[in-house]
């Protein structure tokens, strides 16, 4: 089976699936939020250097690349700091209260 990710709405980029990346041309609205993204999410560690990981809100450029990744419903993300300027991002899907 081979699996299609569409493009990103804003620009010409289309998921690579083999190197996980998203490469958004410099005008786009979509790779501008994530790259304020990244700079915040690093910035928070930066006020927090003994944290490992925290949690937040998924931001709009993320909801958008999640969609193209097969993860549309993503409503937080658990950001985790691996190593110096190392981060991943896990997004879920947090339930409503009932
Ligand atoms: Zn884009």
């Amino acid at each position: 089976m081979t699996e299609s990710y569409p493009g990103c709405r804003d620009c010409l980029a289309v998921y690579d699936a083999d190197s996980k990346s998203l490469e958004h041309n410099d005008s786009c609205p979509v790779g501008a939020g994530i790259a304020a993204t990244t700079v915040a999410d690093k910035e928070w560690f930066e006020r927090h250097p003994n944290a490992t990981e925290y949690h937040r809100p998924v931001s709009w450029a993320e909801s958008v690349e999640y969609g193209l990744r097969g993860f549309p419903g993503a409503t937080h993300v658990l950001v985790k700091h691996l190593a110096p300027s190392v981060r991943a991002r896990i997004p879920y899907a947090r339930k409503a209260k009932a």
